[in-house]
């Protein structure tokens, strides 16, 4: 049989059966190749089911990126670590790329003032955790507060907590945005308590622990909330200048920088 019909016939009914997409695009190339170079067998079911499991690895991760919600170019890659000098980079990559802390439910919390960075760095390390394989979900704080007062509404709270589980990393941006005022905060803290030591959760938030009582229904809860969180947490803090500030202010002078060279002869 030619290289080119050999995936036409019973074979390709079969690989499109066992759903082998992978092998049954290269069968043809990688069989000629074998034909042609003397391969032992084992050589060349290696080489086709190798190609299989890395494009099935690869759709797995892009499925999972795109359910991740995560800003496609907050990278870490874009981060510059040098404006935020109290964050370690060692210690972000470390996050990255040693990431069983997601299979301990350990957590990460990230404070600071507005425009220093945390979602981007945040978003850019889930990134990185989706690559190693993992399953990430970027959330606004309020929005899935808002999505699990709806459930619990219908009485589906359980559901919609177990659908969450599903992911190794929760990212939750912006705490500090949730109001107890607005609605009844405490799904926040159920949802706190029952990823408690199981599944991880990262946290933006504006505002110290001391002014989290602003975001659950009483101090007692606020108190507990804020315990489970930190047993087994990563903290960073960026108390530094908004980073849009310090670019919009380093522009005019960039700017005349500029106008001054090009003036020069
Ligand atoms: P925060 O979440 O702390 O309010 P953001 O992550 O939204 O801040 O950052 C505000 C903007 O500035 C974003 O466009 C972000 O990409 C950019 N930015 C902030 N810090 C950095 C940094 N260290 N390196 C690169 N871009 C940054
Ligand atoms: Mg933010």
């Amino acid at each position: 049989m030619s290289g080119a019909t050999i995936t036409e016939g019973r074979l390709g009914l079969m690989l499109t059966e066992l759903r082998l997409p992978t092998i049954k695009r290269l069968a043809a190339h990688l069989c000629a190749q074998s034909d042609h170079e003397g391969w032992p067998g084992q050589r060349l079911l290696e080489a086709l089911f190798e190609h299989e499991m890395a494009e099935r690895e690869q759709r797995r991760i892009e499925r999972h990126r795109a359910e991740s919600g995560l800003s496609p170019d907050k990278r870490l890659s874009s981060f510059d670590f040098a404006a935020v000098p109290d964050v370690s980079k060692a210690q972000v990559m470390a996050l990255a790329e040693a990431h069983e802390w997601l299979d301990r439910g350990s957590n990460l919390l990230l404070f600071g003032p507005p425009g220093v960075g945390k979602s981007h760095l945040v978003c850019g390390l889930g990134h990185a955790l989706v690559e190693a394989g993992r399953r990430v979900l970027f959330t606004r704080c309020s929005d899935l507060v808002q999505r699990l007062q709806a459930a619990r509404r219908d009485l589906r709270l359980p559901q919609e907590m177990t659908k969450l589980d599903r992911f190794d990393l929760l990212i939750l941006d912006d705490l500090s945005y949730v109001r107890r005022d607005q609605a009844e905060t405490s799904v926040l803290f159920e949802l706190i308590a029952e990823r408690y030591e199981r599944r991880s959760l990262a946290i933006t938030a504006n505002t110290p622990f001391s002014q989290w009582g602003e975001v659950f229904v009483e101090p007692a809860m606020t108190l507990a909330a804020v315990d489970r969180l930190v047993h087994h947490a990563t903290i960073l803090e960026m108390n530094v200048q908004s980073y849009r500030r310090r670019q919009a202010a380093a522009e005019p002078a960039a700017r005349k920088g500029r106008a001054v060279a090009s003036a020069t002869p």
